[in-house]
């Protein structure tokens, strides 16, 4: 605003003033949208109005509307990035109101997109993963089961219902994470927040924060979350400790409060079971690996991915 006023009060001391200030009130008064702006106005329209305002409206003219004259947010060129104006009678003079521009909305609404789904050490390209996009060959009747069963979930979930979540597990590269990443950005558009950890590098990092506060501040955060997704469980080296104490809270407190969790595995069930049954030291402990399993078989459906690898 400051630079618009200071060049009109430089152009009001110079001595063609009069034919500048005529020639800049054409240039304002043959700009379209200020032209239907005053026939649609004309009842408010009072004597001197278009002169007195002539300042607003050569801003007005000299703004990018509806987004045309910005390639792209950062290359706004309003004064106020990210806001367009839109011409308002405000007492005697036409005013200014400055809105958010259509890119500014897409903007902050993919960063409110952005924000429902948290992460752990998830690739990108994971996290833009789309349900309705994802492609499914004739012979894949799992990952059809699966996108369906996701679907499934994402309306319950959105009508109240609390489902249960999935167990996908099938080899390395047939898309159990990618799967998991869709559902994520399903929920977000539905406003509902998740959050996706790559459970060997959350392992590792615990492990690194043992006598810290913030190991229980991450466990909490994934205890607590809407709908948590444990990828890749199984691929991790768990000690007996992160076992019972991390992963068994965690998947206790929300099988009581009721929040859905999905798992990506490489194992099924029982070779699940059989990794959880041996701890780093080599012991068999096998009632603690079977309460793991118990609670991950009561929270999520199993299903076994099929097909190709996926991986370039
Ligand atoms: P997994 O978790 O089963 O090992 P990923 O989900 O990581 O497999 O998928 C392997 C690779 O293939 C990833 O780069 C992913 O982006 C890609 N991918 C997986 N499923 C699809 C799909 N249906 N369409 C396109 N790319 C896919
Ligand atoms: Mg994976």
């Amino acid at each position: 605003m400051e630079r618009m006023s200071n060049s009109f009060k430089s152009l009001i001391n110079r001595p063609d003033f009069k034919d500048r200030f005529n020639g800049l009130k054409n240039q304002v008064l043959n700009n379209s949208e200020v032209q239907a702006f005053l026939t649609k106005h004309a009842a408010e329209i009072e004597e001197g109005m278009v002169e007195r305002s002539l300042v607003k409206l050569f801003e007005f003219v000299n703004q990018s509307k509806n987004c045309e004259q910005c390639p792209s947010l950062s290359q706004c060129k309003n004064l106020l990035e990210g806001y367009h104006p839109r011409l308002v009678i405000q007492g005697r003079i036409i005013d200014l109101q400055y809105d958010k521009c259509p890119t500014k909305e897409a903007h902050d609404e993919r960063k409110k997109h952005e924000s429902l789904i948290k992460s752990m050490y998830i690739p990108k390209d994971i996290l833009a993963a789309q349900l309705d996009q994802i492609d499914v060959e004739m012979d894949e009747t799992s990952r059809f089961k699966a996108l369906s069963l996701a679907q499934d979930f994402v309306e319950q979930y959105n009508s109240g219902k609390r489902p249960k979540g999935l167990y996908l597990y099938g080899s390395f590269g047939v898309g159990k994470t990618y799967i998991l990443g869709a559902i994520a950005n399903e929920l977000a558009s539905h406003k509902i927040s998740s959050m996706l950890v790559y459970v060997p590098e959350f392992m590792r990092e615990l492990k690194g924060s043992f006598q810290n506060s913030s190991l229980d501040q991450k466990v909490d955060v994934v205890k607590k979350v809407p709908v948590l997704m444990l990828d890749d469980i199984g691929a991790e080296s768990m000690s007996s400790w992160m076992r019972d104490d991390i992963l068994g809270t965690i998947l206790q407190f929300r099988m009581l409060e009721n929040l859905p969790t999905f798992f990506s595995s490489n194992f099924d069930h029982k070779q699940l079971q059989h990794h959880l049954s041996y701890s780093q030291r080599g012991e068999e402990e096998p009632v603690k690996a079977a309460r793991i399993m118990e609670r991950i078989k009561h929270m999520a459906i199993p299903i076994e991915l099929t097909g190709r690898n996926r991986r370039g």
